[in-house]
């Protein structure tokens, strides 16, 4: 099936937080760094590459910001394979908290999200799952119930290394969605870079 065949969107598979979208028009993101001598090394760099790729393709929809500092990140992407889910193993995997202001200031909930991409895959298979990770990262909290699409609830054979048009017309509907209190102010600080 090609794209053509599946137009349109699946915004209706996508569910928003009890406070609202977990969306942002900036990202800080945070990539675990890889070892650049030693055993390692050739491994770590072919997974950060993918990682990188993925993030590249993420880009052209929205802003993203490199923070050095992995506290300061509200996406970390973790160079590991994920724990277990209820005895099932994967390759991927990203975890959504939301964090609150203190008491006092003004009221603001900020999504911080923890991506597991494990290392253990293909080159293409970890771009896939970096690409698919990081959808559900940036807010895409569902999944497609097209195969072909990069957040496809059950993959095809393919690895999937570049969004679709569903993917891109779902998640540019999602951007303008209201997001989570404060979490779109216009204070300087969350516009220029990570914090
Ligand atoms: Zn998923």
């Amino acid at each position: 099936m090609t794209a053509e065949a599946a137009a349109g969107d699946y915004r209706q598979r996508l569910v928003p937080t009890s406070h609202g979208w977990p969306k942002r028009q900036s990202w800080c993101v945070w990539i675990e760094p890889a070892a650049a001598t030693g055993p390692a090394a050739r491994w770590d760099q072919l997974w950060l590459q993918a990682v990188e790729a993925a993030l590249a393709s993420w880009a052209e929809l929205v802003t993203i910001h490199r923070s050095e500092s992995r506290e300061s990140a509200q996406v970390q992407i973790l160079r590991r394979r994920p724990p277990l889910q209820r005895g099932r193993a994967s390759h991927g995997r990203a975890e959504l908290a939301l964090a609150t202001n203190k008491p006092g200031a003004p009221p603001k909930i900020e999504p911080r999200v923890l991506v597991s991409i494990s290392p253990g895959q293909r080159p293409d298979a970890i771009q896939a799952t970096a690409l698919h990770e990081l959808g559900h990262a940036f807010g895409m909290w569902g999944h497609s119930d097209q195969p072909q699409d990069a957040m496809a609830g059950v993959p095809g054979p393919t690895p999937v290394l570049q969004l679709t048009a569903r993917d891109r017309a779902t998640f540019i509907w999602l951007q303008q969605q209201p997001g989570l209190p404060g979490s779109d102010a216009t204070a300087a600080g969350d516009q220029v870079g990570c914090h």
